[in-house]
């Protein structure tokens, strides 16, 4: 399946909760979900359906998979390397989905949104352990560096979203540079350094069926 190019909000609104698809907006009161929390469609808030446990799992799918930008291919493809290895399949899932290049770039703050971190990343701006990389998929390992191109270290968008980043700081398995566009990758991350919000138990409840 092509990857969706339409108006984000919309995929926060059929969730209900916000996605933060959209870097800065989504903290303020513009964001769509703040002002018409309904689904998306001509007809206006109508009755809330109540869903079946399937339709429950099937949205906790649609909802990490949108907020990680990634095809249900690649997605599944994520759950069966995860249920095929050592441990708990939904930590691991989940630390598969976070090692992807564009969301340590995000994380990093090297760019608002996953999709504009995907964007640096495909358009050959990023550079890994001195390499320029420009597979958004790729996985990081512990030990890695991730950089932005000489050409785009005084980048404006990329100099305002590291100021931003640092005043919130990184999760704790990354590590960022106090002077310049580059971070380390100091461990593998743990669920409770992942502050997406979804119920993984739900997802792996969904593709073991
Ligand atoms: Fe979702 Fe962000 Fe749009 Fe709000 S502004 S609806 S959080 S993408």
């Amino acid at each position: 399946m092509a990857r969706y190019t339409g108006p984000v909000c919309r995929l926060c609104r059929r969730e209900a909760v916000k996605l933060f698809l959209k870097g800065e907006r989504c903290l303020t009161n513009k964001c769509a979900i703040e002002r018409r929390n309904y689904p998306p469609g001509q007809h206006g808030p109508g009755k809330q359906r109540k869903l079946s446990q399937y339709g429950i799992q099937l949205r906790e799918k649609q909802k990490m998979r949108k907020i990680y930008g990634v095809s249900e291919k690649q997605f599944r493809s994520y759950f069966t390397k995860a249920d095929r290895a050592q441990g708990v399949t939904g930590d691991l899932f989940l630390r598969l989905l976070e090692r992807r290049l564009d969301n340590v770039v995000h994380r990093l703050g090297f760019a608002a949104s996953r999709s504009a971190a995907r964007q640096l990343v495909a358009h050959g701006n990023i550079f890994v352990d001195g390499k320029k990389l420009d597979i958004p998929s790729f996985l990081v390992k512990p030990g890695m560096t991730v950089s932005v191109t000489e050409r785009h270290v005084a980048n404006p968008f990329i100099v305002e979203n590291l100021e931003r980043t640092r005043m919130r700081s990184v999760p704790g398995w990354l590590e960022l540079s106090p002077e310049k566009p580059e971070g380390k990758v100091v461990s593998l991350p743990s669920r409770a350094e992942i502050d997406t919000q979804v119920t993984e138990q739900l997802i792996v409840e969904f593709y073991s069926k």
